[in-house]
C-alpha cells in the first residue's frame, strides 16, 4: 500500500498533471470483470477511508449538489425544530417535476469542515463517495470526475491502477517521482 495522501493541494496539482493516465485507466478497465473490480474496489475503500478524516476535509459538502427526499426533509426539519414548510423554504430548491436539492453551495450545514447535522444528514451525503457499492464500473465516470476532490477517491484510485496492474501496463506518468 502506498502512503495515504490528503494535501488536497497536492491532490488537485496530481490529477491536473493525471488527465491522460485517469482517461487511459478507464479505457484499460473497460474490459474487466465488473466483479472482481468492485471487489478490489471494495476492500481498498476499507482499508483507506478509515485513514481519511472527513471532518477535517468536507470537500464534498463545499462542491457537490445533493439530491434530497421529502422524507428527509421531514426528519431534519423536526432535528432542527422548525416546520418541514419553513425548512424547505429556506434550505430546499425543488423543480417543476419535484426533484429537490439543498438551495446552496457550499452546503448550509457545513461548518469549518464540519457537518452540523451530521446523524440526520441526507443519503446522498452517506453514500458519497460510493466506493462502497457495486458497480463500480458504471459510476467510473462521476468517480474520476471527483479524483480531483476527494482525497478518498484519489487514494483508492491510484492503489486500485496498482492492484490491477495498470502501472505496470506502462501508462502510467511518473508525476509522483
Ligand atoms: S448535510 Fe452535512 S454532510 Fe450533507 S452536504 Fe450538508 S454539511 Fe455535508
Ligand atoms: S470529499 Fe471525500 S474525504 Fe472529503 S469529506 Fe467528502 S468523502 Fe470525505
Amino acid at each position: 500500500m502506498q502512503t495515504i495522501i490528503i494535501n488536497k493541494n497536492f491532490i488537485k496539482e496530481t490529477a491536473k498533471k493525471k488527465e491522460v493516465e485517469n482517461d487511459a485507466f478507464r479505457s484499460f478497465m473497460k474490459n474487466m470483470d465488473g466483479d472482481m473490480l468492485d471487489k478490489t474496489v471494495q476492500q481498498l475503500n476499507e482499508t483507506i477511508a478509515p485513514q481519511i478524516d472527513c471532518t477535517a476535509c468536507g470537500a464534498c459538502c463545499s462542491h457537490l449538489m445533493i439530491n434530497v427526499t421529502v422524507e428527509e426533509c421531514e426528519r431534519l426539519s423536526a432535528h432542527l425544530n422548525i416546520d418541514a414548510a419553513t425548512f424547505k423554504q429556506q434550505y430546499i430548491e425543488e423543480s417543476l417535476q419535484g426533484k429537490m436539492i439543498i438551495n446552496t453551495i457550499p452546503c448550509h450545514f457545513l461548518e469549518e469542515k464540519k457537518c452540523t447535522v451530521y446523524a440526520e444528514r441526507f443519503e446522498e451525503c452517506r453514500e458519497f463517495p460510493h466506493l462502497h457499492k457495486s458497480n463500480f464500473k458504471g459510476r467510473l465516470f462521476g468517480t474520476l470526475v471527483h479524483y480531483a476532490l476527494c482525497p478518498i477517491i484519489f487514494n483508492v484510485i491510484e492503489e486500485l491502477k496498482l492492484k490491477i496492474g495498470f502501472k505496470d501496463a506502462g501508462f502510467a506518468n511518473k508525476v509522483n517521482d
